[in-house]
């Protein structure tokens, strides 16, 4: 295919009847969709013009039909209740977008979940899990899948107290865990390499990565295969969808063919849509989906579709997520994007890739650095002052810290230990030994 308007004519009947189906079959999409099924109805066909004045779903009609309103299946079918990390909203216990699965939602989530090239992965091997597993989908859904296929999930919940980054790889090493499932393997390696002077990616029996949650670019992606010499497979996902983009043989994201992907972008014109590749916001539906289905929905999320063939085994768009929508940092008519401050420091040895970026407006950027003192990092410091003159005319300020010490309180795992110490403050045994339980 050559563009989005080839892309969607290999979806037009799939989206036609996926909307008369939704339009029957849910209370609120009975509503929302009644003219637009009535047209489809009277034969008219959907064409791209025709799609794009079909109303979608907002955040707004998932808070007010909380939690049934779009149920599309019996209650008694509703097997998985999840919700979005809510990135925008800070407060405590704030309303987060909710989302309902019925079994055969879920059972497709897993089946996305698990990659076709990732063989070798036999019964009984271990597969270490580092998400959150707390309301949102990935950390749990990964586990139920991984499951199912007789590979052991070890639930190293995120953000856990007992989830500290060095028990993560403990187990790795010491249940010679073939796969790791995480957001940044980047953070995670960088810790263990301040707190252990070990380096994860060197650890034999660890064959494959899988990456969920943080955005990375296809560069940084393929620079932590190079650089770990493990199959690394990146997934796109959102608790309201569970996996979206998925992993090919090649190491590409492919939108999954449960989905159809939308670019949104105010340049989008006829011309726009003739291009081989659209960058903007995406937007999803989801095309099977019956626990809370989704038309047309925002994700908030920036990225890019490619339309030409990847010569992988799939047939949907290659995608690039680029990070949060309000993220995004103007410089002229472009864009910048965290993924793009990502790539300023990829393939340095010297320079940590775990960075902070500090936008003061739109004038004045700082980048705050972790480098390791020596002579080569002066010459990536040069490195990076390059890169970034090729990147923006917004003058970036550089401030290096010692590894370690830019975040510090993550580094030294400050949380893991206070939490430990909490389970014993009120209680202080300085005897020694001599206290003996018989019965
Ligand atoms: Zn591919």
């Amino acid at each position: 295919m050559k563009n989005m308007i080839d892309y969607f004519e290999t979806q037009r009947e799939v989206l036609s009847s996926r909307i008369v189906d939704l339009g029957n079959g849910s209370a609120f999409y009975k509503r929302l969709l009644r003219r637009t099924v009535k047209k489809i109805e009277s034969g008219e066909q959907i064409d791209f013009a025709f799609y794009n004045e079909i109303p979608r779903t907002t955040k707004d009609d998932l808070k007010r039909n909380h939690p049934f309103g779009l149920l599309k299946a019996d209650k008694s079918e509703i097997r998985g209740y999840f919700e979005s990390s809510g990135t925008t909203d800070e407060s405590i216990g704030s309303s987060k977008t909710s989302s309902l699965r019925t079994g055969k939602d879920l059972e497709r989530d897993y089946i996305r979940r698990i990659p076709e090239w990732m063989t070798g992965v036999e019964k009984g091997d271990f597969a270490v899990i580092h998400l959150p597993y707390a309301l949102t989908s990935s950390g749990v859904a990964f586990h139920d899948a991984l499951s199912k296929l007789g590979i052991v999930p070890v639930a190293l919940d995120q953000g856990h107290s007992f989830s500290s980054y060095t028990r993560v790889y403990d187990l790795l090493k010491t249940l010679e865990a073939k796969v790791l499932v995480c957001s940044n393997p980047l953070l995670l390696r960088d810790i263990i390499l301040y707190e252990q002077k070990e380096d994860l990616f060197k650890l034999p029996s660890l064959q494959y990565i899988l990456m969920v949650g943080t955005a990375f670019s296809e560069k940084s992606r393929k620079l932590i295969e190079e650089r770990s010499g493990k199959k690394v497979g990146l997934f796109y996902g959102m608790s309201e969808f569970g996996a979206i983009g998925v992993p090919c043989s090649k190491g590409h994201v492919h939108i999954h063919p449960d989905f159809f992907i939308e670019i949104l972008n105010p340049n989008n014109t006829e011309e726009h849509y003739s291009q081989s590749s659209l960058g903007g916001e995406m937007v999803l539906t989801d095309l099977k989906s019956e626990g809370t289905p989704f038309l047309k929905y925002r994700t908030g999320d920036a990225g890019r579709i490619y339309f030409e063939e990847c010569g992988c085994e799939m047939s949907t768009p290659r995608i690039e997520v680029f990070g949060r929508l309000k993220d995004v940092i103007k410089d002229n008519d472009r864009l910048l994007f965290p993924t793009d401050f990502q790539d300023l420091l990829a393939g340095l040895e010297y320079t940590s890739p775990i960075h902070k970026l500090v936008a003061k407006g739109e004038e004045e950027i700082l980048l705050e650095l972790h480098i390791q003192q020596s002579t080569e990092s002066k010459e990536e410091l040069d490195i990076i002052e390059d890169r970034i003159k090729s990147l923006t005319n917004i003058p970036i300020s550089i401030i290096t810290y010692k590894f370690g010490e830019l975040f510090e309180d993550i580094y030294n795992q400050g949380f893991y230990r206070t939490t430990q110490k909490v389970k014993t403050m009120s209680f202080h045994d300085e005897r020694k030994g001599e206290w003996i339980i018989t019965y």
